[in-house]
């Protein structure tokens, strides 16, 4: 069993609050010096940059789990990942069907582009992708799982857009696969608010929307390999692997 450098939650140029300075080439490029083996791709309801970000990883020895940050209809975000390229695609129709349009105004908003691997814009999404989907947790929770992917609710201490903000409360009937603490809390802290919390297993990510904060917050994945399989059974604490907070 080895030690996995993670950061699992990462947006891109293509997420409106995501910095233009978010490239493919510049991410991996930091995320390489942070020696960061493992990294989340989660723009806000969308999985249009993951392809590019997974060609670009794959030559600096980087595994990319391809997601996204969904905005349930309850306003919680939650980060979801997925073990191929099918269903990565499956699951970005859903978004597409479900995401409530809100035409994007750039000038408020961000910009909310795709590039490609040389900084080229090759598609530009008009829906605002931070707006919220039509379809509750629980249904969003749902359709991950049949498409065999991962369900986390994101930063659960933040005062808005978190399960607990939204909620006020953490489900013991909760189908998550693990829940995400921010970088401004430590899991002692969230215990003492949420003593339920450790029913699951627990990641910390940077959240990162600039380059500086990649990998600036991660976690340690015990397991034999960087891939999807092995993330999933170190979340279910199966088979030796785990899951460790910096
Ligand atoms: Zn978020
Ligand atoms: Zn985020």
């Amino acid at each position: 069993m080895q030690s996995f450098k993670a950061d699992l939650h990462t947006h891109t140029v293509l997420s409106p609050c995501g910095s233009l300075e978010m490239s493919p080439g510049r991410i991996i490029e930091k995320a390489d010096k942070e020696g960061i083996d493992l990294l989340g791709i989660t723009d806000h309801n969308s999985t249009l940059m993951c392809h590019v970000l997974d060609e670009v990883a794959a030559e600096h020895g980087i595994t990319i789990l391809p997601g996204a940050e969904v905005n349930t209809k309850e306003e919680v975000h939650c980060l979801t990942f997925f073990k191929d390229w099918k269903t990565l695609a499956a699951f970005q129709q859903y978004l597409e069907q479900h995401l409530i349009f809100i035409p994007n105004d750039p000038n408020r908003f961000g910009y909310q582009v795709v590039v490609d691997r040389d900084e080229q814009i090759v598609n530009e999404v008009n829906s605002l992708l931070i707006a919220s989907l039509n379809q509750s947790l629980d249904e969003i929770a749902e359709e991950v799982h049949r498409l065999d992917g991962i369900f986390i609710p994101a930063h659960i201490d933040r005062p808005t857009n978190s399960i607990t903000s939204q909620l006020g409360f953490i489900p013991d009937n909760l189908k998550a696969d693990a829940l995400e603490i921010s970088k401004f809390t430590t899991l002692k802290a969230m215990k003492r608010l949420q003593p339920n919390v450790d029913v699951f297993s627990i990641i910390q990510s940077s959240d990162a929307h600039f380059i500086g904060n990649i990998g600036d917050t991660s976690c340690n994945f015990y397991m034999e390999t960087p891939t999807f399989e092995e993330v999933k059974m170190a979340l279910a604490g199966e088979n030796g692997r785990k899951v460790t907070l910096v």
